[in-house]
């Protein structure tokens, strides 16, 4: 029955269509412009240009905003990592064992890895929530027991990496608010 179908659909199709020859979508064939992508299908060679260089223009924007969201998300990640890294490192080989700091240090990396995970969907409230938890938890341990010069050092370059990473995430909502 597949040959009596394409059959009346040969029949009945209407002999003012034609495909683009970008997208291959059905269009009139009194059209310039590609109803589908735009493509300018009986178009000047101008208009056939302007058409390549404006796609490459969406192109490249499409991959700042892709570049935006993986420094947003990669900064919780990384921070997530080297946090879980730390707690077992220091917890196991380091220092005495203590569960309340095991806790802690186990907490603070859960955190920045749930805030990474988040951040796939949320990307702005996710690097948000994860410069204030940081500062937070900075100033608790500033006030708990004075940190050395190289902590703060250490401390003040994931500062910096939270907040390039909201920068990031804001730049991203930005342009897809943009570019519609
Ligand atoms: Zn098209």
């Amino acid at each position: 029955m597949e040959w009596i179908n394409s059959l009346f659909m040969k029949l009945t199709e209407q002999d003012n269509k034609e495909v683009c020859i970008k997208c291959k979508a059905e269009i009139e064939e009194i059209n310039k412009f590609c109803t589908s992508c735009g493509y300018p299908q009986n178009g000047s060679v101008q208009e056939k240009k302007a058409f390549r260089i404006r796609k490459q223009k969406e192109l490249s924007k499409l991959k700042e905003i892709e570049l935006s969201a993986t420094v947003g998300k990669s900064v919780l990640f990384m921070l997530g990592s080297f946090y879980l890294v730390w707690a077992i490192y220091t917890n196991l080989f380091i220092y005495e064992f203590h569960i309340l700091t095991v806790i802690i240090d186990f907490f603070e990396a859960f955190i920045y890895l749930g805030l990474w995970l988040w951040a796939k969907r949320r990307l702005l409230p996710a690097t948000i929530s994860g410069l204030f938890f940081y500062t937070t938890m900075f100033v608790i341990g500033l006030v708990s027991n004075p940190y050395s010069g190289l902590l703060i050092g250490f401390k003040g370059l994931f500062f910096i990496l939270l907040v390039i990473s909201v920068t990031s995430a804001r730049k991203y909502e930005k342009m897809i608010k943009d570019f519609g």
